[in-house]
């Protein structure tokens, strides 16, 4: 571990990626071996740029640079303007949406020929921190359809699912995961919804709770058990299109925060799906929405970083002009 005049710790080997970005802290740094220095030369002349190993995470490579750029550019100029009415009217505004479509942002690691931007599941957390400075529910829904309801068709879609279904998330329907119920919340394999089985169909009936985005998805992934005796390794994941006669979307949850991201209740009644529709295998829902939901949480830990961000960003130079007792805000600091 090496440590800067300004009091920060760094892990071994970090030495030249910090010499490259803060040029300023180099003075104060103490030299780590010759041996460790040619290592990391080597690597920082390497095409692969942040993906070095070794490298600190804010050494970006020069796509992930153009991603964050762009996202930054997006979120200043589309999403700021709006943020104060879609927060009072607690509604996205479908300009944002169509906006995040536009550049690409939901469907970040998607494959170009499904009509992704085919960047790597690094840059959709940099997409998602990058809103998230300016607006945590526009982050939200862009974490969760690329991390979740992408990810989820992306790895257990067949072939014609992924052609049928991703290019349609990738460029224009908004996707909601659904799994959560009034009694399964954190114990989310207790759920009730069921789905039989009845010729070349499956029939869905049950209720969900708090699903995001659902007010604006026109794709469900619904999570149902198919085989109530064999416990949770009934649960069956299906692909439901919000036509589907019996869906019905509920009124979104009057929120405190976060609220121009849609929380609405779901229910099903008698909700014919095919065979068709069910996505990856029968039985194996449970470990698609565990292996899910892990991205996910990554995707909202990006969330509260850049939500962090955005609000030093905002009090810093505010602090700088506030005047009280005569001085800066700033200047009251405790050293
Ligand atoms: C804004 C928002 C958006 C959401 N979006 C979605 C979505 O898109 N799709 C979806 O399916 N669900 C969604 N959810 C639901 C979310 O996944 C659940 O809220 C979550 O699983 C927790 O369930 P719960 O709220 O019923 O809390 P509970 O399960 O009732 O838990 C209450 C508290 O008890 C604690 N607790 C529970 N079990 C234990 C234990 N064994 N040991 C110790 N402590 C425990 C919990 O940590 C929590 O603090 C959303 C929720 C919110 C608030």
């Amino acid at each position: 571990v090496y440590t800067c005049a300004c009091g920060l710790p760094t892990q071994r080997g970090l030495f030249l990626q910090i010499r490259r970005n803060f040029p300023t802290c180099l003075p104060a740094w103490k030299s780590p071996p010759r041996a460790l220095r040619a290592s990391h030369s080597e690597a920082l002349l390497s095409p692969a740029g942040g993906g070095l190993p070794g490298a600190p995470l804010q050494t970006l490579s020069d796509e992930e640079l153009m991603i964050q750029s762009a996202v930054k550019k997006f979120a200043r100029e589309q999403v700021a303007p709006l943020v104060s009415t879609m927060d009072e009217n607690a509604k996205m505004e479908k300009s944002v949406i169509q906006g995040l479509f536009q550049q690409g942002f939901m469907a970040v690691d998607i494959d170009a020929k499904y009509g992704g931007t085919g960047a790597s599941f690094f840059s959709l957390v940099l997409v998602v921190e990058e809103l998230a400075k300016v607006d945590a529910s526009v982050a939200l829904i862009c974490d969760i359809q690329n991390t979740v309801v992408n990810g989820l068709v992306r790895k257990h879609g067949t072939e014609e699912q992924k052609a049928a279904y991703l290019s349609q998330l990738a460029t224009a329907k908004v996707g909601s995961f659904c799994l959560s119920e009034a009694g399964a919340g954190s114990d989310s394999f207790a759920l009730k919804t069921r789905a039989e089985k009845k010729g070349g169909h499956y029939v869905l009936n049950g209720s969900k709770m708090w699903i995001s985005s659902a007010r604006e998805a026109e794709l469900f992934l619904v999570m149902a058990n198919a085989d109530p005796g064999a416990g949770y390794r009934g649960i069956t994941c299906f692909v439901v299109d919000r036509d589907t006669e019996g869906f019905h979307v509920g009124k979104p949850e009057n929120k405190l925060g976060i609220r121009a991201s849609s929380t609405c209740p779901l229910t099903l009644e008698d909700v014919k799906v095919p065979e068709a529709n069910v996505l990856g295998q029968v039985g194996h829902g449970y470990k698609y929405a565990i292996g899910s939901l892990n991205e996910g949480r990554i995707g909202i830990a990006a969330q509260m970083l850049g939500l962090a961000q955005g609000c030093f960003d905002y009090t810093v130079p505010y602090i700088k002009e506030r005047m009280q007792f005569g001085k800066r805000l700033f200047d009251f600091q405790v050293y």
